[in-house]
């Protein structure tokens, strides 16, 4: 062989030793490239903590590129900016400056876009602040690998080194793939984060809706209201404080219906409400009566809202038991009038000075003339019958006023009542020098009310009328009552509009302080005004709150008008107040016009048909004032009856026992045996005789009297009584012995 021969074997021998070496370094190069690939993968799938991910990442890939610093910023969905997740090697001053950058148009935007990597030198004149921000730490050379998964580049890792370095096509491959590894890695654990922060949430809300649950619970097993959950009528549940009041427990409970605890008298009314046909959010208040397990009723006010129970609509129901409110509400009336009571004590006292004085002064002039002259004797007797008339009927008054009734609606006269109040002030007024002015409607039909209520509101508003006046020296007390038909446009609607009394505005304008009832188109109007200093415009909204009072200590109460408001709103009206144009106060009060009863007549007729005498009876007087026994058997004999006296009720016994009577006069209050005391024991030995007695009394204004009377049905005559009285209660009661 020559020489060249060989020179050329042995250089295409070299060759191919270099190519298989070169191969062979590309082999290895790339079973490294592999390995690494394979390493980042599994270092990074082996946690699912998305943090623990990113700097898996960043730590794998700088040391197979020999690195010295890395970065991971992901894309913001919201900004479209890259937020810096991970880093090593960066100064945390540097970190902190670039935490979030707007790629714009820089090598890393260009990544970005393209899901190209991109590698080179750090670019010093781009201005941008992280090429700034990595040039100041000292680095040359930079490599921006896309973080892609399923098409989508999330972001960029970013590896930064102070030298040069080489990267050739197999590394630029490699950077891919270990991006996409990297991508798809961040993703499973972003997805793995997301859905146990989701985890976590549910079960922080499973968590807070048991405690709500348990406090929910807590607070209705320990309401002091009665609380029930009923679905389809029936009770499904009634918190511990129900189960008390109404003495049922939680097992007989659940098969009862609601209906089944209402008063027979309210159960319509329940049943009609709005609430059991729909549903509704919450519903008007209602007053009925309900039942306990042992008959007894309770007055109570509900509440009912819907809910959803198991799936299904249900009410929730709010009893609260009013028994002791009612209580307090009576017993705040009584006080209140107590209160005017002693008011009017001094001004009856001066009032009944004046018959007095008549009666003493004739019965003196009459007693000191052995005979005294025929005109004397008629003039002084008339004047001393009605001088004692006057004060009979002023005693008459404080007494009814003073009755402590149970509520009770009856067709009152309003116009009477109105002036049955002013008499009961009248001294008052005019020692003040006020001068009541009326004008009263004569066609004012009755309402049905309770008058006694009723007086006590106007009173209150006479008192304050006078005290308001009394300032000034004096003024006018304007009283006047009118039929009101409401106007069309004066609907139902425009006053259900209006403000309640506590926010009533100060404009002078009256202002509602109850609806009326919407069937309501006639009125009865009652006006008290007067003509003194007025209620100052910035207290007008304040007057009709309870214990609001400008009046000195011992003056006022401030109850008078929140009581008067509460008793016309039970009686379906409104009471308003304001100024009068010309100075002065002016009260208004409206109250339906409830027609029903009004045939009935509101008194008993003055003239009883009078019965003739009937034949001679026997009568016993019972009284342990002499003289009032010494006046009835005057009448009873003038009637041709003959009649026995006793003046205590033990000698009237003794008679009782001995001998039959027809009728019997006998007193309640008698020392030794009282007159309850003396019928109980008739009753027991002659129930007969017992049914004849008529009590004379003075005292009907107690509760004991007149529990008693109405018990046992007795009949009654009020001290004082007239002649006229007595002879027709017994002409009557023995007629009717006669026909039976
Ligand atoms: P009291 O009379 O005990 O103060 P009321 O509730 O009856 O309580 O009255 C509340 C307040 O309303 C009174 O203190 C007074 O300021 C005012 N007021 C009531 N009536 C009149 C009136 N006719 N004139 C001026 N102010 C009045």
């Amino acid at each position: 062989m020559m020489w060249q021969d060989r020179m050329q074997e042995n250089v295409a021998s070299t060759q191919t030793h270099e190519r298989i070496l070169q191969w062979s370094r590309r082999i290895v190069e790339h079973s490294r490239q592999l390995a690494a690939l394979n390493s980042i993968a599994s270092s990074v799938s082996q946690s699912l903590d998305f943090q623990e991910t990113l700097e898996s990442a960043i730590s794998q890939v700088l040391h197979l590129m020999e690195c010295d610093a890395g970065m991971i910023f992901l894309t913001d969905v919201f900004t479209g900016d890259l937020t810096l997740k991970a880093s090593a090697g960066i100064s945390p001053a540097t970190v902190s400056q670039i935490e979030r950058i707007n790629p714009g148009d820089t090598c890393i935007g260009r990544v970005m876009q393209t899901g190209e990597p991109a590698v080179g030198e750090i670019p010093t004149g781009d201005g941008h602040p992280l090429s700034r921000s990595l040039r100041r730490e000292g680095y040359w050379f930079f490599a921006a690998i896309p973080l892609r998964s399923k098409g989508r580049t999330l972001g960029v890792l970013l590896i930064v080194h102070p030298h040069p370095k080489q990267v050739d096509a197999d590394a630029r491959q490699f950077l891919t793939a270990a991006g996409d590894i990297i991508g798809v890695a961040i993703e499973n654990a972003a997805l793995y984060r997301d859905v146990a922060e989701l985890l976590n949430e549910t079960r922080h809300q499973a968590e807070k809706l048991r405690e709500s649950e348990r406090q929910f619970r807590t607070l209705i097993d320990s309401a002091n209201d009665a609380v029930a959950i009923v679905q389809d009528g029936r009770f499904q549940y009634l918190n511990p404080f129900g189960l008390a009041l109404f003495g049922y427990t939680a097992e007989e409970i659940r098969h009862l219906c609601f209906l089944d605890l209402v008063h027979p008298r309210d159960r319509e009314t329940v049943a009609r409400h709005h609430l059991w046909r729909s549903p509704q959010g919450m519903t008007a208040p209602l007053d009925i009566m309900m039942v306990r397990k042992d008959g007894t009723a309770i007055p109570v006010n509900l509440n009912a809202c819907a809910i959803d129970y198991w799936r299904k609509p249900a009410v929730l129901i709010i009893v609260r038991d009013m028994t002791e409110s009612h209580r307090l509400r009576q017993q705040i009336l009584h006080t209140e009038k107590m209160a005017a009571l002693g008011q009017l004590i001094s001004g009856i006292a001066h009032e009944l000075n004046n018959p007095l004085t008549t009666v003493i002064g004739y019965s003196e002039l009459l007693c000191q003339q052995s005979h005294p002259p025929e005109e004397l004797l008629e003039e002084g007797l008339t004047a001393i019958h009605e001088a004692a008339r006057r004060a009979s009927q002023i005693v008459r008054n404080l007494l009814a006023f003073a009755r402590q009734h149970p509520v009770e609606r009856s067709p009152v006269n309003i116009n009477e009542l109105m002036e049955r109040t002013l008499a009961l002030r009248s001294y008052e007024l005019k020692v003040n020098n006020i001068e009541i002015v009326t004008d009263f409607d004569p066609q004012l039909p009755l309402i049905v009310a309770d008058g006694a209520q009723l007086q006590q509101v106007f009173l209150n508003l006479i008192i304050n009328a006078e005290q308001a006046m009394q300032a000034h020296g004096g003024g006018h007390l304007f009283v006047r009552t009118r039929v009101k038909a409401l106007r069309p446009e004066h609907d139902c609607k425009s006053l259900t509009g209006e403000v309640s009394p506590a926010s009533q505005p100060s404009n002078g304008q009256r202002p509602a302080s109850a609806d009326l009832p919407s069937h309501t188109n006639t009125l009865v109007e009652i006006i008290v005004a007067d003509d003194g200093p007025g209620i100052p415009p910035d207290l007008l909204h304040r007057i009709f709150e309870p214990f609001f009072t400008t009046k000195p200590v011992g003056q006022g109460t401030g109850l008078g008008l929140s009581i008067s408001h509460s008793i016309i709103e039970q009686h379906g009206g409104r009471i308003s107040a304001g100024n009068r144009s010309e100075g002065g106060a002016e009260f208004v009060i409206e109250l339906p016009l409830v027609t029903e009863l009004n045939e009935h007549p509101s008194s008993e007729p003055d003239e009883v048909q009078s019965l003739p005498p009937t034949a001679p009876k026997q009568i016993l007087v019972i009284d342990d004032e002499p003289s009032i026994v010494r006046l009835l058997q005057t009448i009873a004999a003038s009637e041709g009856h003959s009649v026995e006296t006793a003046t205590d009720g033990r000698a009237a016994l003794a008679k009782l026992r001995s001998r039959v009577y027809d009728l019997i006069f006998c007193d309640v209050k008698m020392p030794l045996v009282n007159g309850q005391q003396l019928y109980q024991e008739l009753k027991r030995f002659n129930g007969t005789l017992a049914k004849k007695i008529v009590f004379i009394t003075g005292d009907v204004i107690s509760t004991d009297t007149r529990a008693f009377l109405q018990q046992t049905g007795s009949r009654f005559l009020e001290k004082p009584f007239h002649q006229q009285d007595v002879v027709r209660l017994m002409r009557t009661l023995l007629a009717q012995q006669e026909s039976s």
